[in-house]
C-alpha cells in the first residue's frame, strides 16, 4: 500500500532521512522505534506532505504522491495522521472538529459531514460528547476525539505519532484500546512510539531507525526480543 524508497529529508547540514526505504502491506501496523531526534516524526511528516523530501519516492497505492503535480489536499484526505497532542481546535465543538477538513477543505455536504462524524463520535465511545468543547473532555477522550477526526474520511492509512506519550497512565489504555480495534478491522498503519509493551503487541513489524535508515526491519519477536544489531541491542537496554 505504501512504499517508501530512498527517502532524503535534510535540515541545513542535519541529514535526517538517508536513503530511507521501507514498504507497508495493506492492513499491516509498522511500528517505527529508535532514539529521540532519529527521524520517525519527520518520515510520517513527509509521508503526509507535511514535509517536501529531498529525494526519494513515496508510493501510495502505486501513486508517487511526492510529484510535485499530484493534489496534496486529495492525498492527505487518504492518510489519517494523529499527534501526541491532540491539535483539536479549543473553541470549536468536537462535531465541528471532525466536520471541519471535509467541509471546508473537501467540499463534503454539511448534513453529510455531520453524520459521518456522529458515527466516527460513536465508534470511539464519544458519542455523547459531540458538542462538548475540546476542554471539557479528558486527555483520552480528546485524544480519541483526535483518531475520529483523523478516520473520517475512511482513509487508507493512519500515522500516528506518540499518541498516548502525552495521556496520564490510566489513560492510555483506552486509547491503544481504540488502535488495536482499528487495526483488528483492517486498518494499515504506520505509529511511532516509546512504549515497547505497544509495539509487541500490535505491531506486525517493528522498524528501528538509525542514522536515517531502517537499520533492523522485522516481527516484534525477532527485533524487540532478538536482536541482531548491537545498535538495536543498546537502544533497547536503554529504553526498557
Ligand atoms: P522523538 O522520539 O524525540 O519524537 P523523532 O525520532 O521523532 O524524535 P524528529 O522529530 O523526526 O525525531 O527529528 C529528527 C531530527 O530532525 C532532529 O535532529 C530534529 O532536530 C530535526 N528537525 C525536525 N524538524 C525540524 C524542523 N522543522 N527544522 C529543523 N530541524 C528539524
Ligand atoms: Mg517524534
Amino acid at each position: 500500500l505504501l512504499s517508501l524508497r530512498g527517502i532524503r529529508k535534510v535540515y541545513g547540514d542535519n541529514v535526517v532521512l538517508n536513503d530511507f526505504g521501507l514498504d507497508v502491506e495493506p492492513g499491516e501496523c509498522v511500528v517505527l522505534i529508535g532514539a529521540s531526534g532519529s527521524g520517525k516524526s519527520t518520515l510520517l511528516r513527509c509521508v503526509n506532505l507535511l514535509e517536501v523530501v529531498d529525494d526519494g519516492v513515496i508510493e501510495l497505492d502505486g501513486v508517487d504522491i511526492t510529484d510535485p503535480r499530484v493534489d496534496a489536499d486529495r492525498i492527505r484526505s487518504r492518510i489519517g495522521i494523529v499527534f501526541q497532542s491532540y491539535n483539536l481546535f479549543p473553541h470549536l465543538s468536537v462535531l465541528d472538529n471532525i466536520t471541519l477538513a471535509p467541509i471546508r477543505v473537501h467540499r463534503v455536504p454539511r448534513d453529510v459531514a455531520r453524520a459521518r462524524a456522529v458515527e466516527m463520535l460513536e465508534r470511539v465511545g464519544l458519542g455523547d460528547k459531540a458538542s462538548a468543547k475540546p476542554d471539557e473532555l479528558s486527555g483520552g477522550q480528546q485524544q480519541r476525539a483526535a483518531i475520529a477526526r483523523a478516520m473520517v474520511n475512511s482513509p487508507q492509512l493512519m500515522l500516528l505519532d506518540e499518541v498516548t506519550s502525552a495521556l496520564d497512565p490510566e489513560l492510555v489504555g483506552e486509547v491503544l484500546d481504540l488502535l488495536r480495534e482499528l487495526k483488528s478491522e483492517g486498518m494499515t498503519m504506520l505509529v511511532c512510539t516509546h512504549e515497547m509493551a505497544f509495539a509487541r503487541e500490535v505491531a506486525d513489524r517493528v522498524c528501528f531507525l538509525h542514522q536515517g535508515r531502517p537499520l533492523e526491519v522485522g516481527p516484534p519477536a525477532q527485533v524487540l526480543d532478538d536482536p541482531q544489531e548491537p545498535r538495536t541491542r543498546e537502544f533497547l537496554r536503554r529504553v526498557s
